[in-house]
Formats: structure tokens, sequence, C-alpha cells
């Protein structure tokens, strides 16, 4: 008796996209429960009060990929949802000079042009390129990827599809782009366009976030375009902070999902997904509570949902090969500060616009690969790119009044430091960063309230991310669309029959964007009377 179905379905892991399922499936009248093991939803995608009187969004700390179908559909204005625009980008120089490019585009040229006159020219039509390739794989990331090597009429008909869309939609100067985008590296990509270094820095420096790669390295130029998805038409508004921090995001899905009737419980922590001949039955959690659903959709990322809540005798063994060959290193960090006042840039005034979007402090291409060496040979690197927001300067209810948190993204950490991570090597990564900080901002080290340090170690530990690997698996070509996670198992579904992905893994791949998540539940739901046919 103790087999028959609890639910329709279990979703294992709260983070956005699991959530995003959840509220899906939900929606469409299925009965679903939700398991996070942490006390609190949201995955890489929460606010947290780790210091008094400041709220740090502890990991991620701005959107732009959020999907506007998922924003609309699930109607989360509704349940709470508000995004603020960040208004500049703006990268500090050594010897106090600066480069800010602002939401006004005309101003962006007239700063640019102090840089080069050449690159102020070409930054409109740049932008407008980066717009259109951005559209092109739009179709790419909106859709379950069908398989290439597949001979369901189906799939060659949604293949025929994409091959008509490139054939005759996108126009043949974009196709050479979109190839060139997909093959390059965002050093080379720039190159062939801008000369001045402060600009290609900044510019290549999403290329490189969360990858285990420098801007030398080829492929980065599309995680630079994956970025740049959220900046359609080129305009900066189209990134945002979540009022409240990126907790706000999972919250508001959260809510989203109850109101349509999801069972959420958190400290439930999955050990094993229940299989018998083929098939998963349901979970098993680690207080030994068994529970089962009709399908169970993984939230978590491929290495830990299939080499350790699955066992390996139900699945086939060239596919766990591609599984423990995805890659997954982890190679950024997390530093979050409480700060008792504002950061004072050399060359700037104490207050400003130019604190209300990103500080970017990475000089320069070579800075950035040199950043990556430290890294590529096991170490952390001693003077890093850093990606800053100051949430505060945007949302003031962040911190006390007059008070302000930091949030420092952090590139290179490797995950397999020399000698492993322990907390002399965690409080020498943060001097690294809080000193690199201060060639920039002399003011910074005196102005620490509080000071939270998260490697890729800690990452995995409190994140549940395998390696710190902040989008569940690095973005690399070899790791896409419908490779992602694993060729011939990208849409959605696995080699358990009802067991499913949902996360970050799938394609389209990582950051807030819902995605995953949607595209999930869309391709269950559709398959939900016939769940696996391939
Ligand atoms: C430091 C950092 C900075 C980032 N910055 C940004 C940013 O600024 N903007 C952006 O768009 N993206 C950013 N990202 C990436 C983005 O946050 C992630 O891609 C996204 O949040 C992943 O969401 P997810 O739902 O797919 O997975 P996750 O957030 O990884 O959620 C998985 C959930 O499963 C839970 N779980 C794990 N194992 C179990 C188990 N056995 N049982 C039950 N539950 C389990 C975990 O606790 C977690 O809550 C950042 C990520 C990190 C780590």
């Amino acid at each position: 008796m103790g087999r028959v179905p609890h639910y329709d379905a279990i979703v294992i892991g709260g983070g956005h996209n699991g959530l995003t399922t959840a509220a899906y499936l939900a929606k469409a009248g299925k009965q679903v429960l939700l398991l996070e093991r942490r006390d609190i939803l949201g995955g890489a995608t929460v606010t947290e009060e780790i210091y008094p009187g400041f709220k740090y969004s502890v990991a991620s700390y701005v959107v732009s990929l959020l999907r506007p179908d998922v924003i609309r559909e699930l109607k989360l204005a509704e349940h709470g949802l508000e995004i603020v625009p960040l208004e500049s980008s703006f990268s500090p120089l050594p010897g106090g000079d600066y480069l800010v490019r602002w939401a006004d585009r005309d101003q962006t040229r007239r700063e640019i042009y102090r840089h080069s006159p050449h690159d102020a020219d070409l930054y409109p039509e740049f932008g407008r390129l980066m717009s259109q390739m951005a559209r092109a794989v739009k179709p790419l990331i909106s859709m379950a990827p069908p398989d290439p090597t597949s001979l369901n009429p189906k799939e060659l008909l949604e293949l025929a599809k994409l091959g008509r869309y490139f054939a005759r939609d996108l126009e043949q100067e974009h196709f050479y782009s979109l190839v060139k985008l997909m093959t390059m590296s965002v050093a080379d990509f720039l190159d062939e366009w801008f000369e001045s270094e402060p600009l290609k820095a900044v510019m290549s420096s999403s290329g490189i976030i969360g990858t285990f790669l420098g801007p030398r390295s080829p492929g980065t130029a599309y995680v630079m375009l994956h970025h740049f998805m959220g900046e359609i038409d080129g305009v900066f508004r189209a990134w945002g902070f979540p009022r409240g921090g990126t907790g706000a995001v999972a919250e508001s899905i959260a809510s989203a999902a109850r109101s349509y009737g999801v069972e959420i419980r958190t400290s439930a922590d999955v050990e094993q997904v229940i299989v018998k001949k083929g098939r998963a039955l349901g979970v098993a959690l680690e207080s030994g509570e068994e529970i089962y659903a009709r399908r169970v959709v993984s939230g978590v990322d491929p290495k830990r949902t299939f080499l350790k809540l699955v066992d390996e005798s139900h699945l086939p063994s060239d596919f766990v090969e591609d599984i423990r060959r995805f890659r997954i290193q982890g190679s950024s960090g997390k530093v979050n500060l409480a700060l008792s006042e504002l950061p004072h840039f050399t060359g700037l005034p104490a207050d400003g616009p130019h604190l209300r979007g990103f500080i970017s402090v990475g000089p320069s291409i070579e800075y950035l690969e040199r950043a990556y060496d430290d890294a590529k040979y096991g170490a952390f690197s001693r003077r890093p790119y850093l990606d800053i927001v100051i949430p505060s300067a945007i949302d003031p209810a962040m911190a006390p009044p007059g008070k302000h948190v930091m949030s420092i993204f952090v590139q290179h950490a490797p995950y397999n430091l020399n000698g492993g991570w322990n907390d002399a090597q965690r409080e020498a990564f943060g001097d690294a960063v809080v000193d690199t900080l201060a060639e920039f901002a002399p003011n910074i080290k005196d102005a620490i309230l509080h000071r939270q340090v998260l490697t890729p170690w800690d990452l995995e530990q409190v994140m549940g991310l395998t390696e710190g690997n902040i989008f569940q698996g690095e973005l690399s070509l070899h790791q896409l669309f419908f490779l992602r996670p694993a060729a011939g198992w990208a849409r959605y579904r696995t080699p358990v029959k009802n067991l499913y992905l949902c996360g970050s893994a799938a394609h389209p791949g990582g950051g807030i964007s819902s995605a995953p998540g949607r595209l999930a539940a869309l391709e269950i739901l559709k398959n939900w009377s016939k769940p696996w046919s391939s």
C-alpha cells in the first residue's frame, strides 16, 4: 500500500527553477510537493540577514534573464516581485580615471569618446548587432531542444523549423556573426570591434563570469552573448535589482506556487530517488520517510541527481560516463560586506549615480587573463576580477539608515585549490578581494562592519551546488542546447522513466531565468498521458 502515489509530482530542490516547475505543474491542476533541504527557499537566489539589520543577496545579486513570459504567466508582480533598474556600469581605472556606461546612450558615447573616438563611433552598431544576435538565439533558448539524431517525426519537424529559421529568417551576415560568437574567444571577438582596453575589459568580463576560462579562451564570446540576453536593444535598464534582494524572486515564485496549491516543505533533504524497474516512484528523505508520486522532477545538478540520488544500477553506463565528464568546476566566489559608509572611488564624488549600477574592477583583458592564470594552476587570483553592486544604494531597505551592503562577485577562485580550502585560505581570499578593491576605493577597509566570504567550496556546502559551479555546470558549447546535460537527454527527460530535470543544468542553462523550470514543466505536461516516449 505504501507505494500508492501521494502526489502527481514531487520536485526536488526549492531553487527558483524547482519553484517555477512546481508552480506551472500545479497551475495545470497537478498535485505537487516541493522538497528543499535548507530551511530557506531559493537556492542560489536567496536573501539572508547574515549580520543584524543588513540583508545580503548571498549568492546571485542581479536579474537580467528572468523570462518575461514567466513573470506574466505566474503573475509575479502580484506576488511581490519588483525589479529596480540598474543605472550604470562603472569601471574604476588605475590612477583615478574611469569608464562609465550610462542608461543614456549619448552620455555613454561621450564617455567612450574620452577613451577612444573610434570605439565611440562603433559602440551603437555593436549594441545593435548584439541585440540582433540575442534575438537570433531567442528561439533556441525558448524551446526544448530537438535531438538532431532523432528519427521521431515531431523532433524532425522542430529541426526542420529551426533549419528554415537559420536559412531563411536570419540574414547571411548575422549568421556569420552568430557562428563567430559561438566559436571565438570574447577577447578576439571584441578585438575585431574595439581598441580601448577599459571598454574591451568590461565587455569581456561577462564572457568569463561563472566559467573556468579566461577572456582568451574560445567559447567565451557565447557566454557574453548569454549575459546579453537581458540587454535586448542594448538597454542597460534591462538589468535590475529585485527589491528585497534576489531572494525576492524566489519568494514571489514560491508565493505563486502556493497560490496554485503547491505544498512546500523545507528542511527536507532528499537522500534517494526510489526507482523500480527503470521507473521513478518517489523519493526517500534523509529522515527515512518515503513519499510516492507519479513524476519526480529534480532541480538539483546532474552530478547530485545521477551520481548520488539515483542508484547507478538504474542508469546506462555511457550516460553515467557522460555525467561524470560534465564540466562543473567552480571558479567563482562571493564576498558580502556590511559597510558603515559608501566606498569612495578615487577621482569621483563620494556618492553619485555611478554607485547605483554595476561596478566592475578589471581594467584590461590582460588583467582578466592573469586572474585566470592563477586559477589554472590551482591558486585563487591575488588580483581578481570583481563585479560589484551596492544593493542598499538602489534599495535602501537592504541596510539600516545611512549604512550599506555591498555584493562582490569574484572571479577566479578554483574549487580544487592547491592544499584545499580551509579557514585561513578563505580569509586570505577575502583579504585579496578587499585589498584589490582598496586600490580603487581607499576608504573601504575602514568602512567594513562585517564580511561574509564564500569560496566555491562554501557554495557547494551552503547552496548544494556541486563544486560551487554557479550555473550547475559550465555554459561551454559542448554543454549547451541538445548537449545539456548529455547528448540525447536534453529534453528534461532522463534514462529513468518519470524522472525529469528542471534546474540550471538543463537547457538553456544558468542564471535567474526560470527558463529551464518553465520548459521542463511544459514538456512534462505535454507528455503527461504518455510520459516517456523518445
Ligand atoms: C555566487 C553566485 C552568483 C550568481 N550571480 C548571479 C546573478 O547575479 N544573476 C543571475 O542571473 N545568476 C546568477 N547566478 C546564477 C544563478 O543564481 C543560478 O544559475 C540559479 O539561481 C540556479 O537556480 P536553480 O533553481 O537552477 O538551482 P539552485 O539555485 O542550485 O537550486 C537547487 C536547490 O536544490 C536544493 N537541494 C540540493 N540538494 C537537495 C536535496 N538532496 N534535497 C532537497 N533539496 C536539495 C538546494 O539547496 C537548492 O535550494 C549566481 C550564482 C552564484 C552561486
